[in-house]
């Protein structure tokens, strides 16, 4: 048995909203916005609306069953900024991956106060793909995978503050997942939308994967080159293997969005690591086998998030010991499979579940 809540969300958007409005009105507190903050956010709701309209019904459903002020709501819905720098995400892609097609998996590193909201989405909504997901937000999921074989997995990326109204990030999982079939059309529905948040997403299908590295100033689009793809929370554009052999990690980091903080400049600094750490898979993969592009298997990349050097499962054990920060848990998703499998706890400490949508 999973040692996380599992729960099947099922019907129209606005039954599901209903529901989830119910679940949140004694869960969630939202903070009280100011009139210009509501109308940021009513132009973000319109930008959300005008790609996919389901999105509004699953707003009036949540606003009905929770009874949140509804332009409180709406601020916290289309418009809230936040982003904190942790998650390693790769992806080994054919001809790199071995038998069965695409791996992706991830470390999801988070506050540890947020352990108690983890939990597993079974999601139905009536005319649109099932997805499973998993996450500790109280709508937005993290990771996802369809019945369809298209994954969508998150990174975020340090903000840069939109001034234009634009679409929220799990608004944009939602909509990818609900409408996109395939690594292409996901990647072609995350380029052409006005972004609110810095977020990598990395989209995967059973063939291919791609991260789409997005903020408020566009997006660009990194596909997996020789299979292989990640994405950590610093923006490394369409081709890191240049930047990475060129560039010295105090360049890169001061090529940056300008961050605020020590704090963020560290933060920065071990995501470069954690790339790095991660793109050595994909170069031993070729160096092990001359002639023959070696096959990275699950048990390749679990052993990179399982890393406690670099460290990529972080938390502990770690020379970064922070007392409120860790990974929070780490999943494998085969596209393929139609299916992800979770471990709520360090990447090194593997109790797996198995989800799917069907
Ligand atoms: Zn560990």
């Amino acid at each position: 048995m999973p040692n996380f809540p599992i729960r099947t969300y099922e019907g129209s958007h606005r039954e599901i909203g209903l529901r989830r409005g119910k679940e949140l009105s004694a869960t969630l507190r939202v903070p009280p916005a100011s009139g210009a903050r509501k109308a940021f956010a009513a132009a973000c709701m319109e930008r959300a609306s005008e790609l996919h309209p389901p999105l509004i019904d699953l707003f009036d459903g949540m606003i009905e069953g929770s009874g949140f002020d509804r332009g409180d709501f709406m601020v916290m819905f289309f418009a809230r900024q936040q982003s904190m720098l942790g998650c390693t995400v790769i992806a080994a892609a054919p001809p790199l991956s071995a038998a069965g097609g695409t791996i992706v998996a991830r470390n999801y590193d988070w506050f540890t106060a947020d352990r108690e909201w983890r939990e597993a989405r079974i999601l139905r909504p009536r005319g649109f793909p099932a997805c499973a997901a998993f996450t500790h937000h109280w709508w937005g999921n993290p990771d996802v995978v369809t019945e369809n074989g298209l994954c969508v997995f998150v990174a975020s990326l340090m903000p840069k503050i939109a001034e234009e109204p634009g679409i929220q990030w799990n608004l944009l999982v939602d909509a990818a997942v609900e409408r996109c079939a395939s690594t292409a059309e996901a990647v072609a529905l995350l380029s052409a939308a006005p972004h609110l948040r810095s977020m990598n997403y990395l989209v995967a299908d059973s063939g291919s994967a791609a991260v789409v590295e997005a903020s408020a100033a566009g997006t660009k689009v990194r596909w997996a080159k020789d299979g292989f793809c990640a994405a950590t929370n610093i923006a490394l554009g369409e081709n890191p293997e240049r930047i990475l052999r060129a560039e010295s990690d105090d360049k890169i980091l001061a090529s940056q969005v300008p961050f605020r903080s020590v704090h963020s400049a560290a933060g920065m600094r071990r995501a470069l690591k954690r790339y790095r750490r991660a793109a050595r898979l994909a170069t031993n993969a070729s160096a092990t086998d001359a002639g023959d592009l070696g096959k990275v298997t699950e048990d390749d990349i679990l052993r990179v998030l399982q890393d406690h050097d670099v460290p990529v499962c972080c938390g502990h054990a770690s020379p970064y010991i922070e007392f409120n920060w860790a990974t929070i848990w780490t999943s494998v998703c085969r596209p393929a499979e139609r299916a992800m499998k979770v471990s709520a706890d360090f990447a090194c400490r593997p109790d797996f579940a198995t989800l799917r949508g069907m």
